[in-house]
């Protein structure tokens, strides 16, 4: 299966082109998405989670306190990193599976952390969707109506915008109107059915 990984800062416009490409038929595998699957009750990470942290991470309903969790891991070095060695491998093992049963042309893997870490591994191409940072401030407050300086410091822990689009082979420039975005991703779209079939050979 060839795979497109898709990825951008917060608010750059990776719905709104993840949605354009499903439109088009292509399987879309989101990670933010796999990570919530993989800790739902039932799942062997949420066993794994209480066995480390304790029953004060779950929620009377059995789910995962993510809070809690947050307020754990937020001041303990040690415990994050107990969470991620839980949580990484039962995304991944996800996000595997998730793309195995694609039966599209070609899949594309939205991730916001899909340069920081191994994702990248499961990928054949990199897209990045960029936006000016004011455009992704402005856009985020009026989809999220959040304060400005939540969505600034998002943007600071996330990579920087040049250190991204270094990583991609493809860039697709979203401060313009839907339809600017649009065209880009149509052509794009055409470029990666004639790769995805000559991956296939
Ligand atoms: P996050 O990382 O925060 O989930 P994202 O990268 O998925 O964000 P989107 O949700 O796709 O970003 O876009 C942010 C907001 O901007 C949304 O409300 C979306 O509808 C809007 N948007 C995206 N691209 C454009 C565009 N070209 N023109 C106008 N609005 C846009």
């Amino acid at each position: 299966m060839f795979v497109v990984g898709l990825t951008g800062g917060i608010g750059s416009g990776k719905t709104a082109a993840t949605d354009y490409l499903a439109d088009r038929g292509i399987t879309v595998v989101d990670a933010d998405l796999a990570s919530r699957v993989v800790v739902e009750p039932g799942q062997p990470a949420l066993d794994a989670i209480v066995d480390r942290f304790g029953r004060p991470v779950l929620q009377d309903d059995g789910t995962l306190n993510r809070r809690a969790l947050r307020e754990i891991v937020f001041s303990d070095e040690a415990a994050r990193r107990d969470l991620e060695a839980i949580t990484h491998p039962a995304i991944g093992d996800e996000l595997r599976r998730q793309i195995a049963g694609s039966q599209a042309p070609y899949t594309v893997l939205v991730s916001p952390l899909l340069l920081e870490g191994s994702q990248k591994d499961m990928t054949h191409r990199i897209l990045v969707i960029d936006a000016p940072p004011e455009v992704q401030v402005a856009r985020t407050i009026a989809r999220d109506q959040v304060p400005e300086q939540q969505v600034a410091a998002i943007m600071r822990v996330q990579m920087a915008r040049e250190q991204r689009r270094a990583q991609a082979h493809d860039v697709v420039e979203n401060h313009g109107p839907l339809h600017l975005l649009h065209d880009q991703l149509e052509q794009l779209h055409q470029k990666y059915l004639k790769l995805a079939e000559h991956h296939a050979g």
